[in-house]
């Protein structure tokens, strides 16, 4: 059956989003052809507005349409304590932990299997950060998988002329899932008992 040519273009468009098979295409697709006018344009002009404003913080990666972003200008921050995350999407886990400490986010999709190259990964901004002396403790808060496990090796190494204590996270996650999928309790407990590296 062939579809109306411009609902084939939605569908596509849909398609290319993370998660979404033919049939949630389908479904979204038809979900929004119901929509008013207004409605209809309002979904259309979110996307392009956060596309045209949201950025990765300069200082810690986070994203922001302000710089830097709300968490570093928080001056009730703990500036002690530095959190390195992989993603955007992990500190939004960690965030509702009521964790207060600082972040560093990697931005980057380190993928041993894929054959990324560790070295790519710039860490010459978050040498900058620990350099400015504040930071006493580091905590590695990587996914619980082999790629998390060898980024924590490589960033212990890169971080180690700092002298400053690097942790990591408890174990309790579950093996090679996500922090960002993890529920708050279970990642409040892995903070809280972190161990030394
Ligand atoms: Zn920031």
């Amino acid at each position: 059956m062939k579809l109306a040519q411009p609902l084939q273009v939605l569908i596509d468009e849909l398609l290319k989003l993370p998660t979404i098979g033919p049939k949630s295409a389908q479904r979204l697709a038809m979900f929004i052809l119901k929509l008013s006018d207004d409605e209809a344009r309002q979904l259309a002009f979110s996307i392009i507005d956060a596309k045209r404003k949201v950025f990765p913080c300069p200082i810690c990666g986070y994203l922001t349409e302000l710089s830097p972003c709300l968490i570093c200008t928080d001056p009730h921050r703990d500036d002690t304590l530095l959190c390195i995350t992989e993603g955007v999407s992990d500190v939004m886990a960690i965030e509702r932990t009521g964790f207060n400490g600082r972040y560093f986010v990697l931005n980057k999709e380190f993928t041993l299997l894929k054959g990324s190259d560790i070295e790519q990964i710039d860490v010459k901004t978050l040498q900058e950060q620990i350099a400015k002396g504040a930071v006493q403790e580091v905590l590695l808060a990587l996914n619980p998988d082999i790629d998390g496990e060898v980024l924590a090796r490589y960033l212990a190494r890169v971080i180690a002329p700092y002298g400053v204590k690097v942790t990591r996270l408890a174990h309790g996650l579950p093996v090679g899932g996500d922090i960002e999928y993890t529920d708050e309790i279970t990642l409040k407990k892995a903070i809280e008992g972190r161990k030394e590296f």
